[in-house]
């Protein structure tokens, strides 16, 4: 049997992994830092996302770390309180709230701007 973190750890050592929604991933992986990285597994293939310095095309060692994680321990995930919270908190709040939380936090947050700008971008 495989056993959680200890057998990967050529790809990095994972600290945290949790289902943050259906079949998408957040994890905490500790290579020469600790980096965060995203993976989410749908029909058209796998989506992942890692804040490492990996900039060589394809996938980072600590996606594929979180991918063999999930792999061998597929039926022991259940989508973790931190998501159901999220997710219940994002439907109840008011679209004023969300709006106001969205530009201060884009704001202070070169990452989430950039990403908002690119997914919201304006191609009339
Ligand atoms: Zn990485």
């Amino acid at each position: 049997m495989l056993r959680r973190g200890h057998d990967y750890y050529e790809y990095g050592h994972i600290l945290s992994i949790k289902l943050i929604d259906e079949n998408e991933w957040v994890a905490e992986v500790e290579g020469a830092e600790i980096y965060n990285t995203y993976v989410a597994i749908r029909e058209g293939g796998v989506h992942h996302h890692c804040d490492c310095p990996y900039d060589w095309g394809g996938v980072c060692k600590h996606v594929v770390a979180v991918l063999l994680d999930i792999r061998a321990n597929q039926e022991q995930f259940t989508i973790s309180e931190e998501g159901k919270i999220l997710k219940s908190k994002i439907q109840e709040l008011s679209e004023t709230d969300l709006r106001q939380f969205v530009f201060e936090f884009a704001k202070r947050n070169p990452d989430f701007r950039n990403a908002f700008l690119e997914e919201f971008e304006d191609n009339s």
